[in-house]
């Protein structure tokens, strides 16, 4: 990561931390890590202690957290990396005036690995002298909009998901299994330059298509709607992109279904743009098939961010109060669901940008007759 923007989010972190009354921050999320410091690696804590940041990690690591982290200095211990970072953050703290609020990320530390924290800190400290406060969403709140490199980075991830689509449905003869077009797809993706899946992608012919998140089996593609939902990984972020296509002809049913779904998924994008709270989206788009009685079926929010993760915030459901603000990568994917018959999703990764939305996949929404 370049100096300037890790210095960047650096600080407004630190601005968030002084915010909520912190002395102290342990970060544990990678994806957080990785956001702060740049650090790639599956190991690592990242402390902000008396105004100044500190990487914990083991000595595999040593090399690899010098070359990528900035801003940060690196500590190298044989100890597990959250009890070396409680320990430092005991000692660094010991003078301490008044009592340390020491942040935690409470939606990633297991019970177990708070008490080790817990445990490490009481060595030093008396407990009356600190306090672990429970913290959500403090990193990803800062990570829900995106920087100009995040950006394209994102878009480059989509382009590459989209670029392998017509050799997918290349792919999608009558008689091959689901398994067969999903390691056909992850394989093309590969070759592609992906670093990997951004999730386990899914192949879900007719009746399958009717269960949202279908894993691919060893059935054979038959008759009917097919739903390919996937993405990529490049430069460390994700693409997530959902395209149905038909296999055999499709009955007039069939392409009503098609057509309420992407009338409500382009009524959904309309509907992004900066001011716009996130659940007006998501009914923007259930209000579409509400009219046509299949909201019913319409059983998932409507999408979510993506970024360093899958699924980031914010997410765009029921009632959800989060604004969107220019720089939010979001997903707008309504589905269809008929339970025995087949479902119908189309997914798009969207832009929200100062004047409105821009749609980032390019590949066409046109029912596709295979
Ligand atoms: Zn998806
Ligand atoms: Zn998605």
């Amino acid at each position: 990561m370049k100096q300037g923007e890790a210095a960047n989010r650096f600080r407004r972190f630190e601005h968030e931390l002084e915010d909520q009354g912190m002395d102290c921050f342990l970060v544990t999320h990678l994806p957080n890590i990785r956001y702060l410091c740049g650090f790639t690696g599956s190991a690592g804590v990242l402390t902000f202690a008396n105004g100044s940041w500190s990487f914990f990690t083991d000595g595999r690591y040593t090399e690899q957290a010098k070359n990528e982290i900035s801003g940060a200095t690196v500590r190298v211990n044989s100890l597990p990396a959250l009890a070396h970072a409680a320990q430092w953050l005991a000692a660094r703290m010991r003078g301490h005036r008044g009592r340390i609020r020491i942040g935690i990320e409470a939606d990633h530390l297991t019970l177990a690995m708070e008490s080790a924290v817990s445990e490490q800190l009481s060595r030093a400290l008396p407990k009356s002298k600190f306090h672990l406060a429970e913290t959500s969403m403090t990193v990803e709140r800062l990570r829900m909009r995106k920087g100009a490199e995040e950006i394209r980075r994102i878009r480059d991830a989509v382009n590459l998901a989209s670029s392998i689509f017509p050799q997918v449905i290349e792919s999608l003869r009558a008689g091959a299994t689901e398994n067969e077009v999903a390691g056909g797809l992850d394989h093309l993706a590969r070759v592609a330059g992906a670093e990997k899946m951004a999730f386990e992608s899914i192949v879900a012919s007719a009746p399958r298509s009717a269960l949202p998140h279908a894993r691919p089996t060893r059935e054979r593609i038959g008759r009917g709607f097919v739903i390919l939902d996937y993405g990529v990984i490049l430069r460390g972020y994700c693409s997530d992109m959902t395209r149905t296509v038909h296999v055999g002809d499709a009955t007039k049913a069939s392409r009503d279904l098609y057509a309420a779904v992407l009338e409500a998924q382009l009524a959904g994008i309309a509907a992004v743009r900066p001011g716009a709270a996130a659940g007006e989206v998501d009914e923007a788009a259930r209000k579409i098939l509400r009219k046509r009685k299949l909201d019913r079926y319409f059983t998932h929010s409507l999408g979510h961010g993506l970024g360093l993760e899958i699924h980031e915030a914010p997410r765009l459901a029921r009632g959800q109060k989060q604004i969107l603000e220019p720089g939010m990568v979001i997903t707008i994917e309504p589905g269809v669901y008929i339970p025995g018959k087949g479902g119908v999703r189309i997914e798009d990764t969207v832009l929200v940008t100062e004047t409105g939305h821009e749609v980032l996949t390019p590949t066409s929404k046109e029912l596709i007759i295979r």
